[in-house]
């Protein structure tokens, strides 16, 4: 069967632009994407703010159309717990129509802290949520699989995840450096298609507050780093900061990476996988 993955997001945590601030480039939701199957069965990757725009946006795309479910999604799998990355889950509540619980794979980790802090116990109290805690590999359907492979960030709440659907799309919207992780080049080198974290281009880009105590890779060392593997898959970058020039089409590392044979993730680009 056939799967689309339907970028859903494309910005850091704060989206684009983020509240009391102008942003750069065309507006962007907060990363997240779906992968849709051919029957519309449908797992939601990183659940985030901007969640009722993003199910909006998908309940008008082909393959979802196909659903019979009346839950907005079947399966919803999250990087982390940082605040863009899980707390649009406060939608599937009881607050909100979904009609049966959601099967939630997450990390060990990260199924503790949902089970251990509101709002996020109820949603499991409730069965909104169906949690199941590990790595995967999971056959989630006829055609979906998934492996959760862990990266280095902040891990002030819970661990975090890069998610492998497939071994054909690498969803990696957060981590602290490459060098920190040993199977970087082996884990990008085994997918086909690769969403990396790319929030911001250089160190200088939000004034007052030190790169040292946010860290992500910088676009250029990403570039130099994984070029040689660009000709083989695509490498999209995504993640990014509302400061960073590369939301703007038009700047000097806009041209660098698409001179590098990197791509700038979009809103809303859709991408088919072979059944
Ligand atoms: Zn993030
Ligand atoms: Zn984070």
């Amino acid at each position: 069967m056939n799967a689309t993955v339907i970028v859903l997001g494309t910005a850091q945590d704060g989206g684009n632009p983020q509240l009391g601030s102008s942003g750069r480039g065309r507006p962007r939701l907060v990363s997240s994407m779906a992968v849709v199957l051919d029957d519309g069965t449908t797992l939601l990757a990183d659940v985030t703010p901007d969640v009722r725009a993003q199910i909006r946006h998908l309940e008008g795309t082909a393959p979802y159309r196909h659903r019979r479910s009346r839950n907005a999604v079947d399966h919803i799998t999250l990087t982390h717990g940082h605040m863009g990355h899980y707390t649009g889950l406060v939608q599937f509540g009881r607050e909100a129509h979904n009609a049966a619980a959601v099967s939630t794979w997450v990390t060990p980790s990260m199924a503790e802290y949902l089970g251990s802090n509101q709002p996020w116990r109820a949603l499991i109290d409730g069965a909104h949520l169906d949690v199941r805690a590990g790595f995967g590999p999971w056959d989630l359907s006829d055609g979906l699989s998934l492996r959760l492979v862990p990266v280095p960030h902040r891990a002030e709440f819970t661990d975090t995840v890069g998610i492998s659907i497939n071994d054909e799309v690498l969803f990696l919207p957060d981590i602290d450096s490459w060098e920190a992780w040993p199977a970087a080049e082996e884990e990008i080198g085994r997918h086909r298609v690769c969403l990396l974290d790319a929030s911001f281009a250089s160190l200088d880009e939000i004034p007052g507050r030190s790169l040292a105590d946010i860290p992500h890779p910088l676009v250029g060392d990403t570039l130099e780093r994984f070029g040689h593997l660009a000709a083989d898959r695509r490498l999209i970058l995504t993640h990014l900061n509302h400061s960073n020039p590369a939301n703007d089409p038009d700047s000097a590392v806009s041209g660098q990476i698409r001179a590098a044979g990197f791509e700038v993730a979009s809103d809303f680009m859709e991408i088919l996988l072979d059944g």
